[in-house]
């Protein structure tokens, strides 16, 4: 990925080696640390907000891609899910969306990593379909009293907030949900254990509301647009989840070459990682593309869609390749290769399934 400021890089690569390095590569770096204390740390680097806009940083998105782009690359598997789903997902959402109170009353601590935070989006019989949400918030004089489940959302085992999306009327209408800021200590809040998964071990997690009542002031945006606002905020997840998918695509391609060396079966192996190769620079080049639209502020939703889906097609031929050429070691449990393809199944899904993506396509056309 393309970065201009290469002191920032240099900055960001030297924190990795300094803290990061023992989680890379192989499947230890499914051992989730503190991920308070990474964004402290990172935090006190001048490295977690450097992209945002004043006064946090200099207004570069390339930053925070190449942040994530960084450490995926680096094969930091939930570590980055998790930064990145607090840094530019939640704690982004925060700042775009929330009233200056809730900003000056939360932001800090996020930005200091004494408060972690997640969207929570996702219900037990709701992903795709976010009109189909069960979760409810409706207003009373005491303020806004939540019922539902929220499951299968990044950060959740251990966060302190979330931006969820509550459902403020009973019809399918677009502006029958609204975002609210969420502690995650409020009575009638409980959070679930972590969702046992294949990848990304600890990371997803999930609550449940029993007429938990939070302040009229935690409604993120104006009422009834909370699903619009969501819509707008995934095309640039989308974003962020494709530096991810570069990052790892990356990692994996130069393994393969490595291993393609070394191999016995070398010529016949060598096309194939070359085929991948070939789809890793269309990729890097579409991702460019998008990074710049994304700039000029024209990224179509078509693009971010189309983004995705390609660096998910990617992610999986380079993983399920990397499986094939380990042999039986491919099938090992906690190998890389079972690692990569199982995070390549994860994050196929995050920021919406492929058919999604397709829809979102075929739509515009
Ligand atoms: C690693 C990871 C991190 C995640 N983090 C978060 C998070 O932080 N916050 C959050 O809210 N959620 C999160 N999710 C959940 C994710 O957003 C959902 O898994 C995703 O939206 C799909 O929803 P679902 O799992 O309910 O599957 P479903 O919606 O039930 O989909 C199942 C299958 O049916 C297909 N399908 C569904 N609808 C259609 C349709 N209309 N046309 C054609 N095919 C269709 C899908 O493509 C998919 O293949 C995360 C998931 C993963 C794996």
């Amino acid at each position: 990925m393309k970065i201009q400021d290469h002191a920032f890089a240099a900055d960001l690569q030297n924190w990795i080696n300094e803290h990061l390095s023992p989680y890379t590569p192989t499947s230890k770096a499914e051992k989730l640390v503190s991920i308070h204390s990474l964004v402290r740390e990172l935090a006190q680097s001048n490295l977690l907000t450097r992209g945002w806009p004043a006064p946090y940083g200099d207004n570069d998105i390339r930053k925070q891609l190449y942040l994530h782009f960084s450490l995926a690359r680096q094969a930091l598997g939930a570590v980055g899910l998790c930064l990145a789903s607090h840094i530019d997902i939640g704690t982004r959402g925060l700042l775009d969306k929330g009233s200056p109170e809730l900003i000056d009353k939360w932001l800090p601590k996020a930005l200091t990593g004494d408060a972690i935070f997640s969207l929570a989006m996702t219900e037990p019989d709701a992903g795709s379909d976010l009109q189909g949400i069960q979760f409810t918030a409706n207003k009373s004089e005491e303020g806004w009293i939540l019922n539902g489940v929220k499951r299968g959302i990044t950060n959740l085992p251990f966060a302190d907030a979330a931006l969820v999306l509550a459902r403020t009327n009973p019809s399918r209408s677009p502006f029958s949900y609204s975002l609210f800021l969420v502690p995650i200590e409020t009575a009638g809040i409980t959070r679930e254990q972590a969702v046992p998964t294949l990848a990304y071990h600890g990371c997803l997690g999930g609550i449940s509301a029993k007429d938990a009542v939070i302040p009229l002031d935690n409604l993120v945006g104006p009422f009834g647009a909370g699903l619009m606002l969501l819509m707008k905020h995934l095309e640039t997840e989308r974003l962020f989840v494709s530096a991810r998918m570069l990052g790892i695509s990356t990692y994996l391609i130069e393994e393969l070459i490595l291993h393609t060396r070394n191999s016995p079966q070398c010529a016949l192996q060598a096309d194939n990682v070359a085929r991948l190769k070939m789809q890793l620079m269309a990729f890097e080049a579409y991702f460019e593309t998008c990074v710049n639209a994304f700039e000029e502020g024209e990224l179509s939703a078509k693009d971010s869609a189309a983004l995705k889906y390609m660096g998910s097609s990617l992610l999986k031929s380079a993983s399920n390749t990397l499986a094939d050429y380990s042999g039986a070691q491919g099938y090992l449990r906690g190998t890389p290769a079972i690692r990569f393809t199982t995070e390549a199944m994860g994050l196929a899904l995050a920021g919406g399934s492929e058919e999604i993506m397709l829809s979102i396509i075929g739509n515009t056309l």
